[in-house]
C-alpha cells in the first residue's frame, strides 16, 4: 500500500500509521518524492480508510510489488555517488579496470579516464571469477589503492561487494557498492547494503527478468537505502559471438517503471572492445543515465577481462559520442517535448 500525505499533514497522523503497520509487522518505509511530499510505503493494508486521519493526500492499495522502485512513489531520482549527481538528466561515466591490479597502474588509468570524460572510477578488488583459479582481485589492498586513486584524482569510487559480511569493509573505502550480476538475487546481501548508507550499484542478472532485477533494487530500498542505480550489463543469449547481449530494451523499459538511474555497461553486455564504443552510444540513446566502461591504459595486459577492455583514448571518442547524442535526442524526449494527449471529440 502507498500512502502519500500532505504537506500541511499532522505528525501524529504520520505516527499513526506507522504504528498500525508495526503492529501488523508490516514493512514501513518513509520516503519523500520530487515534489518534497511524504510518502509512506507499506509492504501490506492497513485500514486507513477506517482510521479518519487528516492529512492524506493519495492512497495506492493496488500498485506494482516493486512498490518502493516503482514510479508510483515517485517519478524520478538522483543518486549522489560522491559528489557526483546520477539520474539528474546529465550522462555519467564511471571507468576504470575490471580489477584493481597495482597502485601506479589504477592512478595512471584512472587520470587517463577522467582526461577522457570519466567521472567515477570503477575497480574490483574481490571479484566473483567463473574459475577458482583465476585473478581473485587483491582483497582490502585493492580498496586501499582505490581510495589512494580517488585522493589523486578526486574521483569517488565504485567497487563490489560479494558477501555481507564484507560490506562494512568495503562501505569504508567505497563510496559506492557494486552488487554484481551474479549476486543479484543474494537476498543476505541485498538486505545488508541496504542497511548501508552508501549508495548501491545493482547490476542485472543475466538470466533474470526486467521484474525480478526490479525486485531485488525493492529489497535494498524496502531496507531503508533510498540510493540505488541499476545497471544493465547483458543477458545470456543463444549466440555464442557474443559474451552477452546487451538488452537494450530494459532501458526504456525500466524507465518506464522506476524512478531509479538506469545506466549501461557494454563492456560486459558485449565482451568485445571493438563493440563497445557503438554499444555505449546506444545506450545513451535508448535513455541511460550513464555507462560503466572497463577501461585500461594497455588493455592488452588487463589481468581480467582483457578482452573487453577499452584504451582511455576510445573512452574519449565514447564520451564525445555521448555528449553529442544525449543533446541531440533530450529535447526530444524532455517531459515537456512529449506530445499531449488530445481528447476526442
Ligand atoms: C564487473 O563489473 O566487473 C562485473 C563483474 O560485472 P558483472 O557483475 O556485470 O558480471
Ligand atoms: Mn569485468
Amino acid at each position: 500500500m502507498i500512502i502519500e500525505l500532505q504537506a500541511s499533514v499532522p505528525a501524529s497522523t504520520t505516527a499513526a500509521i506507522l504504528e498500525a503497520a508495526k503492529v501488523r509487522r508490516l514493512t514501513a518505509n518513509l520516503v519523500r518524492n520530487e515534489r518534497d511530499a511524504q510518502v509512506i510505503g507499506i509492504g501490506g493494508s492497513i485500514p486507513i480508510d477506517q482510521m479518519g486521519l487528516p492529512g492524506i493526500a493519495r492512497v495506492e492499495p493496488v500498485h506494482k510489488p516493486f512498490m518502493m522502485a516503482s514510479r508510483e512513489l515517485r517519478d524520478s531520482s538522483t543518486v549522489m555517488v560522491g559528489n557526483v549527481p546520477v539520474g539528474n538528466g546529465d550522462p555519467v561515466i564511471m571507468a576504470g579496470p575490471c580489477v584493481v591490479e597495482d597502485l601506479d597502474g589504477l592512478v595512471e588509468g584512472a587520470r587517463a579516464a577522467q582526461h577522457a570524460g570519466a567521472s567515477i572510477l570503477r575497480g574490483g578488488a574481490f571479484k566473483p571469477r567463473t574459475s577458482p583459479y583465476s585473478f581473485q582481485g587483491l582483497g582490502e589492498l585493492g580498496l586501499q589503492h582505490l581510495a589512494a586513486a580517488r585522493d589523486a584524482t578526486g574521483m569517488p569510487v565504485v567497487t563490489e561487494v560479494m558477501e555481507p559480511g564484507e560490506v562494512d569493509l568495503v562501505a569504508s573505502y567505497a563510496d559506492m557498492l557494486q552488487v554484481g550480476s551474479r549476486n543479484m538475487a543474494n537476498f543476505p546481501l541485498l538486505k545488508r547494503v541496504g542497511d548501508s548508507d552508501k549508495p548501491v550499484l545493482l547490476k542485472r542478472g543475466f538470466s533474470a527478468t526486467v521484474e525480478e532485477f526490479l525486485m531485488s533494487a525493492e529489497y535494498i530500498l524496502s531496507h531503508g537505502n533510498p540510493n540505488v542505480i541499476l545497471c544493465e550489463r547483458g543477458i545470456r543469449g543463444f549466440d555464442t559471438m557474443f559474451r552477452f547481449n546487451l538488452d537494450l530494451n530494459a532501458v526504456p523499459g525500466l524507465k518506464e517503471l522506476t524512478h531509479l538511474p538506469v545506466i549501461v555497461d557494454p563492456s560486459h553486455g558485449t565482451g568485445h572492445r571493438s563493440l563497445v564504443p557503438r554499444m555505449a552510444m546506444a545506450g545513451i540513446a535508448a535513455g541511460a543515465d550513464g555507462l560503466i566502461v572497463e577501461v585500461h591504459p594497455t588493455p592488452e595486459t588487463a589481468m581480467c577481462d582483457a578482452a573487453q577492455t577499452i584504451t582511455p583514448g576510445t573512452l574519449a571518442d565514447i564520451h564525445r559520442g555521448m555528449v553529442a547524442i544525449h543533446s541531440a535526442l533530450a529535447p526530444i524526449f524532455a517531459p515537456e517535448a512529449m506530445p499531449v494527449a488530445v481528447a476526442a471529440d
